[in-house]
C-alpha cells in the first residue's frame, strides 16, 4: 500500500508543481531557529529506536495521546520503547486532519522510505524497519542533517552555556554550520527573587565577574554576547507573554530594583515589568551594535496545569495560546530603540492568530530602508505551524507587507526528524502562488515566480543573517 503522500502532495495546480519541483525542492535548508540538542550533534549520536528519536520530547504527540486517554506511563512514563511506539501507532489513525497525521507519514517516507500508513496493524513492521536503519552510522545525527540537505542550524542557548559542543562541532569540520543563539530569558526572569539570585551566581561564574549592580549585570551579558558572537551567533531569542512598556517610567530605577532582588525582596508586578523592559532595552542596543537579529516569541500562556506540571515538568504539553494585548507596548518598545537608531533586525512570532494583522502592520512601522526586510513577521509558530496557520501567515504578510522579502521557514524543533516541515512549508507556499496563477490573479511567469519562491525558501535568509563562513 502506498501512502497518500504523492509527488504532488498539497500541490493543486501544474504551476504549483513546477514551482515546487523545479525551484523549491532541492534548495538547502537554513534552520535559523531550533532547539536541537547540541551534544547530540557534537557526539554524532546514534538513536537506539524510533521511539527515542520520534516520541521522546515531542509534546505535540503527547497531547494527542492524552486526548485519546492513553495512560501517561506510555507517553512520558516508564513503559518500554516498543510499548510507547505501539500506543503511538494506535493513536495515529485518530489524528486525521491534525498536522501530526501529515507530518508522521512525511517523516516516515523521507527518512526511512516507508510508504505505508502507520496503524496498529503495520506498527511492528514499521518499528523494525525504521530501527534497523536508525542503528547504523548513516542515521547518526549529522548524517540525518545532511540527508535533509541542512546547511545551517541555529540552536537555542542560555548566556551561561559554555558552548563547548559548538566549539567541538566547529573543530570537527562536519560540513554543517551549527551556530548558537543567545536566549537570555533567565536574565530578566525576576518573578522569583531566590531563583534569580541563583541564576546571577551562575552568570558570575560564567563571566568570571562579580554582579553586584544592574550595571555589572549588563557588563556580564555584554561579555557573553561577545563570546557568543565569536562562536558564530548572529541571533538572539526571547519568549515573552507580551512586550513591556511601563506607564510610569520615571518612578522606577533598575538599579534600585536590582538591589531589592539581591536582598531577596519580591518585586511588584509593575516593578517586574519595568525590570524586564530595562534589561530587554539594553540587550536590544547590544544586539544592534553587533549587527545581530533579535527574535521575539510572544503570546504563549505557559504551565497552565499545576498538577501535571508538578509530576511531568515544563514544556510537556500544558501550554496554550494566550490572549494578551500586544500592539501598544510592542510599538513603544520598538520606538524606544529606534529613537536612537539602535533597533536591530527583528523577527516577531505570535502565537495568537488574531494578532496576525497587528504584527504584520507593526513590522512596517520600523522598516527604515537600511536592510531588506529588516523587521520580519515570522513564520507561523507552534500551534499555528500547520497548513491553515501557515496560509494565514503568508496571506496576511502578502496583504500587509511584502511576501517577496520573507525569510521563510524554521523548525523550532527539538527533534532531528522535523526537517520535512520545510518541505511542508515549501509545498504550501508554492500551492498558494500556483492558485493565484490558476485564478488569473498573478501572471504565469515561471522564471519570476520561481526566483521569488527560491528567495523565500533560501536566499532571503542567507542574505539577511549573513552567517560567518
Ligand atoms: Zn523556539
Amino acid at each position: 500500500m502506498k501512502t497518500f503522500i504523492s509527488d504532488n502532495f498539497l500541490l493543486h495546480s501544474d504551476f504549483a508543481a513546477t514551482l515546487y519541483h523545479d525551484y523549491a525542492k532541492s534548495l538547502p535548508i537554513i534552520d535559523y531557529h531550533s532547539h536541537l540538542p547540541q551534544d547530540q550533534i557534537s557526539k554524532n549520536h546514534v538513536f537506539k529506536s524510533l521511539t527515542e528519536i520520534w516520541l521522546k520530547g515531542d509534546h505535540y504527540k503527547w497531547r494527542a495521546m492524552r486526548v485519546l486517554g492513553i495512560p501517561e506511563k506510555f507517553i512520558t512514563g516508564d513503559a518500554s520503547d516498543q510499548d510507547k511506539f505501539n500506543q503511538w501507532a494506535y493513536a495515529i489513525p485518530h489524528t486525521m486532519r491534525n498536522p501530526l497525521y501529515h507530518w508522521t507519514h512525511l517523516e516516515l517516507l523521507r527518512y526511512f522510505e516507508i510508504d505505508e500508513l502507520l496503524t496498529p496493524e503495520t506498527a511492528n513492521k514499521i518499528y523494525k524497519t525504521a530501527n534497523e536503519q536508525l542503528n547504523t552510522p548513516q542515521f547518526a545525527t549529522r548524517s540525518l542533517l545532511k540527508r535533509m540537505n541542512v546547511e545551517v542550524v541555529c540552536t537555542t542557548d542560555d548566556p551561561i552555556d559554555s558552548l563547548c559542543d559548538h566549539l567541538s562541532i566547529a573543530d570537527q569540520r562536519t560540513g554543517i554550520a551549527v551556530f548558537p543563539t543567545f536566549r537570555p530569558d533567565r536574565s530578566f526572569a525576576v518573578e522569583d527573587a531566590a531563583a534569580y539570585n541563583t541564576y546571577l551566581n551562575k552568570l558570575e561564574v560564567a563571566t568570571n565577574t562579580e554582579i553586584q549592580s544592574f550595571d555589572a549585570l549588563l557588563k556580564a551579558l555584554q561579555k557573553r554576547i561577545n563570546y557568543f558572537h565569536e562562536c558564530g551567533a548572529r541571533l538572539s531569542d526571547h519568549g515573552l507573554e507580551h512586550f513591556y512598556y511601563p506607564s510610569a517610567k520615571d518612578s522606577f530605577n533598575p538599579e534600585r530594583l536590582f538591589q531589592k532582588l539581591k536582598q531577596q525582596i519580591s518585586l511588584t508586578v509593575e516593578e517586574i515589568h519595568f525590570y524586564k523592559y530595562s534589561v530587554l532595552l539594553e540587550l536590544g542596543r547590544m544586539y544592534h551594535a553587533k549587527g545581530w537579529t533579535q527574535q521575539f516569541h510572544v503570546g504563549a500562556l505557559r504551565n497552565t496545569n499545576q498538577r501535571l506540571l508538578k509530576s511531568i515538568g515544563p514544556d510537556s504539553g500544558f501550554d496554550s495560546i494566550g490572549d494578551f494585548s500586544q500592539g501598544v507596548s510592542m510599538s513603544r518598545f520598538l520606538n524606544e530603540l529606534d529613537i536612537t537608531n539602535q533597533l536591530a533586525k527583528t523577527i516577531f512570532y505570535n502565537l495568537n492568530p488574531s494578532d496576525n494583522e497587528v504584527i504584520a502592520t507593526m513590522t512596517g512601522n520600523f522598516n527604515d530602508g537600511s536592510v531588506k526586510g529588516k523587521i520580519q513577521f515570522g513564520s507561523a509558530w507552534w500551534f499555528l505551524d500547520q497548513k491553515d496557520g501557515m496560509e494565514k501567515q503568508l496571506n496576511t504578510l502578502s496583504n500587509l507587507g511584502l511576501l517577496s522579502c520573507f525569510i521563510g521557514m524554521l523548525t523550532d524543533s527539538r527533534s532531528f526528524m522535523s526537517f520535512p516541515r520545510h518541505e511542508y512549508f515549501r509545498r504550501i507556499l508554492c500551492n498558494l502562488i500556483g492558485e493565484d496563477v490558476k485564478n488569473g490573479e498573478l501572471p504565469a511567469d515561471e522564471k519570476w515566480l520561481g526566483q521569488l519562491v527560491s528567495n523565500i525558501c533560501y536566499h532571503n535568509a542567507k542574505e539577511y543573517f549573513n552567517f560567518k563562513n
